[in-house]
């Protein structure tokens, strides 16, 4: 792969809205990925191998749980930091960036805002050192979009809890220590149990011949009759709230991400324009091309406007779900659209791993599908602007 020139676009000077501790923080992510990410990540997209080495420094740049007070290991970040770590992640590679989302939005957030303090002290420090690696399990094979279907389930047998079921398509799974797995009681009710590997009848494989995000691990969660502690239930919320709640907190943190991308591509796009010579003249001169790249920044900038916007909504706890859905749709939209778009720019070179636009293309074929797909996150906001319930 080339050497990492990235060079960040911002053509509305959105810095200024930004303070020195979120440039600080950025900064830090941004020359990490650099260092330790660019390097090597299409080795392990190509291997479809996700890069276990970069877990500490994961952890040192505070991807683990940056909103997570300080108290249990976390950066103690506010959002607009966390969205920006996860924009720098990203503009790495998303099944990167996933990592980090899961662990600290799928697992970390539920175990902080809905376990207890016994649970906290247990595995909060340990996952945001990167010492554990944790996964979350709502999805099942037969219950993607309509999670409330779920079957997988538990019933009280005195002095524990027996689980059954499975869920698929597990981001971190094949390696997670720990994984939050959602579940129906005796009377339907959804709760969140904390599942450890080495269980009893808990197993992980992994899901293989995947084309897109090829550098993180994905696989199943298979319960056969796993006796769970009682204590490894998160007592403080249950129903399907309590899953949609962690979701709003990694749709937030992939509506920041998609940006990322979508700037890698951009920027790779623009520089190769302007070296690439075709016809005597440099491709950019051509007006197809600078159509391309001036609509790529248009749409850049606007993404950076609306969800610099939602952090500041996010930080005062006034951002609502459908807002945080209409910037996950948007900006992963925006973000697959310019990867395609920049592709086209490089020619034949695009669809080489010399460059990164083919894999974050890929990549985000997952992104627009997972944590709500495309037309999931349209019909939360069609509910709300009218009331009417389309899934119903
Ligand atoms: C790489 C990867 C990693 C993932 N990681 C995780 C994870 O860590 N944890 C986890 O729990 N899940 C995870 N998922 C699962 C992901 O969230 C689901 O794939 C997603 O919710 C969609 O579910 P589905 O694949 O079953 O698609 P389906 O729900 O079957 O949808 C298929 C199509 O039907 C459409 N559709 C469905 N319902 C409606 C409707 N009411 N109206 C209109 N159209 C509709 C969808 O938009 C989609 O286009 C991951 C998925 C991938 C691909």
């Amino acid at each position: 792969m080339k050497p990492d020139l990235f060079e960040a676009p911002d053509y509305y000077n959105v810095d200024a809205l930004l303070s020195e501790e979120h440039k600080l923080v950025r900064e830090a992510a941004r020359e990490w990925v650099k260092r330790e990410v660019s390097p090597i990540i299409e080795d392990y997209a190509q291997k479809a191998e996700f890069p276990k080495q970069i877990l500490n420094g994961l952890a040192e740049i505070g991807a683990f749980g940056p909103y997570i007070p300080m108290e249990y290991g976390g950066a103690g970040l506010d959002q607009i930091s966390y969205g920006l770590i996860m924009q720098e992640i990203e503009r790495g590679d998303s099944g990167i960036r996933s990592t980090a989302s899961v662990q600290s939005s799928l697992v970390m957030y539920p175990i902080w805002k809905y376990g207890n303090e016994a649970q906290r002290q247990k595995y909060l420090p340990k996952l945001a050192s990167g010492e554990w690696i944790g996964c979350f399990g709502l999805t099942e094979p037969d219950h993607g979009s309509n999670p409330g279907g779920m079957v997988t389930n538990f019933k009280d047998k005195g002095d524990h809890y027996l689980l059954n079921g499975t869920k698929m398509w597990i981001s971190n799974a094949p390696f997670a220590q720990v994984a939050v797995v959602w579940a129906k009681d005796e009377t339907g009710r959804i709760h969140g149990l904390l599942v450890e590997r080495g269980m009893e009848g808990f197993t992980t494989p992994e899901t293989h011949n995947k084309w897109s995000l090829r550098a993180s691990a994905t696989g199943e969660l298979i319960f056969d009759n796993v006796k769970v502690p009682k204590e490894n239930l998160l007592p403080n919320k249950s129903g399907l709230g309590a899953p949609l709640g962690c979701l709003d907190s990694a749709r937030y943190g992939i509506a920041w991400g998609a940006i990322g991308a979508a700037m890698d591509c951009y920027d790779t796009a623009l520089r190769y324009s302007k070296e690439r010579m075709q016809f005597g003249k440099p491709i950019g001169q051509f007006q197809l091309q600078q159509k391309k790249l001036a609509e790529m920044i248009t749409e850049i900038t606007k993404a950076q406007l609306l969800t610099w916007r939602l952090g500041v909504l996010k930080n005062d706890n006034k951002a609502t779900s459908a807002q945080i859905s209409m910037a996950k749709r948007n900006n992963v939209d925006m973000a697959i659209t310019i990867a395609r778009e920049a592709r086209q720019i490089l020619g034949g070179m695009g669809i080489t791993g010399e460059y990164s636009i083919m894999r974050h293309s890929m990549n985000l074929e997952s992104v627009i599908t997972y944590e709500g797909t495309h037309d999931i996150h349209l019909l939360i906001t069609g509910l709300d602007i009218t009331g009417l319930n389309a899934f119903k």
